[in-house]
């Protein structure tokens, strides 16, 4: 293709993905024939397959390749005392403010988002409250009665049953200090404002890995993994112009946290957390093993030591980085007809569809059928005969499909067929019994 063509345009209006998200079937509105339900989204069969493909990545870097990393899946409720212990009972709150005359109620720490109020005659200003405490975590009830003893809480944060499962995990996997444990799962907060599509949700998911370690070794472990993280989000696709990371002041680190740093990527509405590599010293294993009367220190096998072991913790947000992985990849681009295309640039090994067999005629369908099922054995493909080919090639365009096969009536005599590169649009002819070997060397992940 021409090199002359203008450069893409990155995305600047979140509606523009939105929309996008909601046609395709990438991520819509919960419940969206009652109206929708605020801080809840559905991803449709490209978002699963996006998110699933994400998560695969994450759990195969952070847990398979490493010798050191154990991976559990616990229940999303955990006995009460775990949020009592862990400090959400007591701390786990935003200071939040109604406004008199429009009814709407606002985070006070994020009033500048707060819009004008639409209730006052002579001001535009809100009338707000003074702020108060509002507890984030999503209550419910245990068995059959309703009353205080029986309440439980949607967990707020993956990372607090691996705390409780310690002991045992480093017991059934025969690991010993310094070693992880990790996990993928959801995670609700009951959030006063949630926005931006889904980067502020009240159900989401996180991946969190804890990583224990011998006090005298938290900074190497920190720096470590601080490291893995960043060239995790560099494999994906975020590039230096659209990545950063921001270590926290020492007023914004938690009274136990001896560091913290915020991965941030570069949206729209501006650079925002995705993820946080945080240094939570013995915090949670001393509190679990206070509330819990269990001890959970361990004894260094060599010089007898008893201690309580360090955490550093990396916890990404699945959603949001999914959303990330959206923004990142959108691109409009001029073409030299005077028509524009939108394409979801993403990595190869994280689209959603690898591949879209298209018979140029409903005639073709046989070989076309063949090609589909061959190539079904080794990755999600999608098969399309309906319509021009030119709306077809859009359409997987804005799905992010890295290729197009092409069956043609002269496949079969010179038994090739066209393969499409998604972003350079250039074609080739592809010997049939070739094609599988061809699209599985390209939508790996390079190692
Ligand atoms: P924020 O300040 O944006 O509320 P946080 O600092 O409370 O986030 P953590 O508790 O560190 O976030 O959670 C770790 C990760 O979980 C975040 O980096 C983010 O990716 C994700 N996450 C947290 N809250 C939400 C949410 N309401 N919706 C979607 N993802 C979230």
């Amino acid at each position: 293709m021409s090199d002359e063509r203008a450069a893409p345009r990155r995305l600047e209006r979140m509606e523009d993905l939105v929309s996008l998200c909601a046609r395709r079937g990438f991520i819509f509105q919960s419940s969206e024939i009652y109206g929708g339900i605020n801080g809840f989204w559905d991803y449709g069969p490209l978002g699963t397959e996006l998110k699933n493909n994400l998560k695969a990545l994450w759990w195969q870097r952070v847990v398979r390749e490493r010798p050191d990393v154990e991976g559990i899946d616990s229940a999303i409720i955990a006995h009460p005392r775990t949020w009592e212990a862990s400090g959400h009972v007591e701390h786990f709150s935003d200071p939040m403010v109604d406004c008199r005359a429009c009814k709407k109620r606002f985070r006070a720490d994020q009033l500048a988002d707060a819009g004008k109020c639409s209730a006052r005659e002579g001001s535009s200003e809100h009338d707000l409250t003074e702020p108060r405490s509002f507890n984030l975590m999503l209550r419910t009830w245990i068995g059959a009665s309703e009353d205080a003893a029986a309440v439980a809480f949607l967990r707020a944060e993956t990372c607090q049953p691996i705390f409780n499962d310690f002991k045992r995990v480093r017991e059934a996997a025969r690991q010993k200090i310094p070693f992880g444990i990790a996990q993928i799962g959801k995670a609700f907060r009951n959030e006063i404002n949630p926005r931006n599509f889904t980067f502020r949700s009240r159900e989401f998911e996180q991946a969190e890995l804890e990583f224990f370690c011998h006090p005298s070794e938290r900074e190497r472990w920190f720096e470590h993994w601080l490291e893995q993280r960043l060239r995790f989000h560099r494999e994906i696709g975020f590039d230096d112009e659209h990545l950063r990371t921001r270590p926290h002041e020492a007023n914004e680190l938690a009274h136990y946290a001896r560091a913290a740093v915020d991965v941030e990527f570069l949206f729209p509405f501006g650079w925002q957390e995705i993820e946080g590599i945080h240094d939570r010293g013995d915090w949670d294993l001393s509190r679990h093993a206070e509330y819990s009367g269990k001890d959970l220190g361990v004894t260094d096998p060599e010089t007898k030591e008893h201690y309580v072991p360090m955490v550093i913790e990396t916890s990404v947000g699945i959603d949001r980085t999914c959303l990330a992985l959206l923004v990142n990849a959108w691109a409009e681009e001029a073409l030299e007809d005077g028509e524009s295309r939108i394409v979801m640039r993403f990595h190869p090994a994280l689209a959603p569809v690898k591949a879209a067999v298209l018979p140029l005629s409903k005639k073709l369908a046989e070989p076309a059928h063949a090609l589909e099922a061959e190539l079904r054995r080794y990755m999600n493909v999608f098969y399309d005969d309906a319509g021009n080919i030119g709306r077809r090639y859009r359409r997987q365009d804005e799905a992010g499909t890295p290729f197009c096969v092409t069956i043609d009536f002269e496949s079969a005599d010179d038994g090739k067929a066209t393969v499409r590169d998604r972003d350079s649009m250039s074609q080739q002819r592809v010997p049939l019994e070739g094609i599988a070997a061809f699209l599985r060397e390209r939508v790996g992940l390079a190692s």
